[in-house]
């Protein structure tokens, strides 16, 4: 293992996926910086690693990180794992990471496992290119008004594979906001990958948000969105995103941020807002 900051990706839920690399990191590092310890307790006692561990999560991870920073300068290895996956993707170690390189401490990766990655090759949507958006908003007006701002971007250019983590419980609301925002296009929640229970199902957004609506879904969970279809009638998307605003919105709000995601003039958005919700001017 070399010195310094390795940051080591772990098993998404397959406790064999890992690499040789990633346990001989693991065994020789003076210690093993992670989330919960007793989780990486149990990888590390699945394949005879002893290790010190120390936890580093969101909530302690500024205090960690001047402590981390000594050990560093003093030449320490030091590897930084998450729960499952990839550190620091929607998981703590980016202040640790940004701090270290602010020093000029030296910093690598041994690379294995991501949902999201895995999820996309699954997905039988366009591989790239992709955006990794992490966790949507948990409340519904957030997650409308960051689905409706995608949108806009996607008004403006953006064109590709979309990629989000969810709970399981909010899953079938997620899924409902984003047919609303997004409309009808292909996509796909994998479900629990390198586990027992390891499902793909792929559909359009209605199709999907339908499904989930009525069967609550279980486990760990990534959403996919293919890009927007090519051809599109700016007025049904523009009543789209204006209905999805609406929803929790007053008129004036919703009207400002749908001139602001689609940069069409604010007056041809009032006027539809308006006829939208039979209200006069
Ligand atoms: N760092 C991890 C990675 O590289 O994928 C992700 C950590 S994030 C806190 C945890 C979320 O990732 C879960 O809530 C779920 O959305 C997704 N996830 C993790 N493992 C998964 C699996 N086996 N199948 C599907 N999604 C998974």
């Amino acid at each position: 293992m070399p010195r310094g900051l390795v940051l080591v990706s772990t098993p998404i839920g397959n406790l064999a996926d890992i690499s040789a690399r990633a346990l001989s990191a693991l065994r020789s590092a003076d210690l093993v910086l992670c989330e919960d310890t007793r989780t990486t307790a149990r990888l590390l006692t699945a394949h005879g690693v002893s290790a010190r561990t120390m936890a580093l999560h969101e909530h302690n991870e500024d205090g960690r990180t001047t402590q981390v920073l000594a050990l560093l300068r003093e030449g320490k290895r030091i590897a930084l794992v998450s729960d499952a996956g990839t550190p620091l993707v929607s998981d703590p170690g980016y202040r640790l990471v940004r701090a270290a390189i602010a020093e000029g401490l030296p910093v690598s990766g041994i690379p294995g496992a991501n949902a999201a990655l895995l999820a996309l090759t699954l997905s039988g949507l366009p591989p790239h290119p992709f955006l990794f958006l992490g966790f949507p908003p948990p409340r519904q007006a957030a997650r409308l008004a960051a689905f409706t701002a995608l949108r806009g971007a996607e008004r403006a250019g953006l064109s590709a594979t979309l990629i989000w983590y969810e709970a399981p419980h909010r899953l079938a609301e997620t899924l409902a906001d984003l047919a609303q925002s997004l409309g009808d296009r292909p996509a796909a929640i994998a479900r629990e990958l390198t586990k027992r229970f390891e499902e793909v199902r792929r559909g359009t957004l209605p199709e999907l948000a339908a499904h989930y609506a009525t069967n609550a879904a279980r486990g760990e969970i990534v959403i996919l969105a293919g890009p927007p279809p090519e051809q599109e009638t700016p007025e049904a998307d523009l009543d789209a995103l204006l209905s999805a605003a609406l929803t929790s919105h007053s008129l004036k709000e919703a009207v400002a941020q749908v001139t602001a995601a689609t940069g069409l003039p604010r007056r041809q958005v009032y006027a539809r807002a308006l006829a939208l919700t039979g209200r006069e001017d």
